[in-house]
């Protein structure tokens, strides 16, 4: 297959630090959208796959899926998109298109298995995907979203990964006036949770481990906020709550937050600690609750979470960077110093 040579910031191996290299990328399909990577967030799955956690990183890697760029070249049979237009891409890049799943527009379960915009299998050229550190990015029209004109592009680019692995659940749980809605961990999925979860109308309380967040959760929004080692304001909501979305990346005890739901409530768990979770039988048969699951969304619903954002006004608190600076962007990003997402401006890394 025909291919393009391509500037893009990756690393061959877990203890290397992350560098300019240069990748191949399939030239346009008939089907395929090009654009030029404008900005890239900085999502803790991008730190879990360049350190390994999950033991299925392939190399080299280009981190990068939450991508906003603008139509640089359309193939012969794109109806969606023009030279010029801006674009985003998430974490979805292709899937079978024909099983329930796909039909049904929850391609994150394709049957056959979906295609991540990085580290995954790539079904059309062979080899593995490349993210959005890099200058140009191409896929199939299907996948690719229609960015509305956010004041503020940059800080938009997160909704394409935390905004949609946020919104989902929100929205399938049922975030509404009247529900009590969790919301366990205060980073880059966290913050927006609580600016989702307010536009939805419902009342939000958060949970966090650092004593700063405290106050800087009600500026976000949230109704209440906890430090979680407070045992007493912890226990204040004791079967009071509808839902938690439970957004932490490391291990933790979940059975804290089951004993917070109501009857019939869940436990949504969002975040991805490499470990194995444990959870008390008593924890869950009593109140008939239940700990569950999500991964972030279908490409129909993703486009709505953007619509719903625009709409709403909400972007992440960002910190903008340039590429130079995105090993220590990770090294912040894993002691939790980030106010809420770091965003690269691909423009700093020169063609
Ligand atoms: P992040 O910005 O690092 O936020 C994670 C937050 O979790 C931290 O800010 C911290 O909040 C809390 N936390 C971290 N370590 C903790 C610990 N040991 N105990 C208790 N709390 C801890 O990460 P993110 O980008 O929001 O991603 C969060 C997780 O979701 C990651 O595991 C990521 O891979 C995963 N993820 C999943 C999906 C999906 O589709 N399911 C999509 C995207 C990301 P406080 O300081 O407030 O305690
Ligand atoms: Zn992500």
């Amino acid at each position: 297959m025909e291919t393009k040579q391509v500037k893009a910031y990756g690393k061959e191996s877990v203890t290397q630090p992350l560098h300019e290299m240069t990748i191949s990328r399939r030239a346009i399909q008939p089907h395929d959208v090009e654009f030029e990577v404008l900005y890239c967030g900085i999502c803790h799955s991008d730190l879990h796959q360049i350190k390994n956690d999950f033991s299925h990183t392939m190399w080299p890697i280009v981190p990068g899926h939450e991508i906003v760029g603008r139509v640089t070249a359309v193939g012969g049979h794109v109806k969606g998109f023009k030279v010029g237009d801006l674009a985003a891409v998430g974490c979805i890049v292709d899937s079978c298109g024909h099983c329930e799943y796909c039909e049904d527009g929850i391609e994150q379960f394709c049957d056959e298995g979906v295609t991540f915009s990085f580290n995954s299998e790539d079904k059309v050229s062979g080899g593995h995907t490349f993210g959005g550190f890099s200058k140009t990015y191409v896929c199939n029209e299907k996948y690719v979203l229609k960015m509305p004109s956010f004041e503020n592009l940059a800080a938009a680019a997160p909704l394409l990964c935390a905004g949609i692995t946020v919104y989902s659940p929100l929205k399938h749980w049922g975030a509404a006036p009247g529900k009590k809605v969790g919301v366990l961990g205060i980073g880059g999925l966290g913050h927006l949770a609580i600016k989702i979860a307010k536009a939805m109308g419902a009342e939000v309380i958060v949970f966090t481990t650092s004593p700063n967040k405290v106050e800087d959760a009600k500026r976000l929004g949230a109704d209440e906020a906890v430090l979680s080692s407070d045992a007493e304001a912890m226990s204040k909501y004791n079967r009071k709550l509808h839902f938690i979305i439970d957004t932490v990346s490391a291990k933790h005890d979940v059975n804290t937050y089951l004993n917070l739901l109501r009857p019939d409530g869940s436990v949504v768990l969002v975040g991805l600690p490499p470990e194995a979770l444990e959870i008390g039988a008593f924890n869950v048969v009593s109140g008939r609750k239940s700990f569950s699951g999500s991964n972030i969304g279908g490409i129909a619903e993703t486009q709505e979470m953007l619509d719903f954002c625009f709409k709403h006004n909400i972007v992440a608190e960002s910190e903008i960077i340039n590429i130079d600076y995105v090993n220590t962007a990770f090294e912040r990003l894993e002691k939790g110093d980030v106010h809420y997402r770091f965003v690269i401006d691909m423009a700093s890394l020169n063609q």
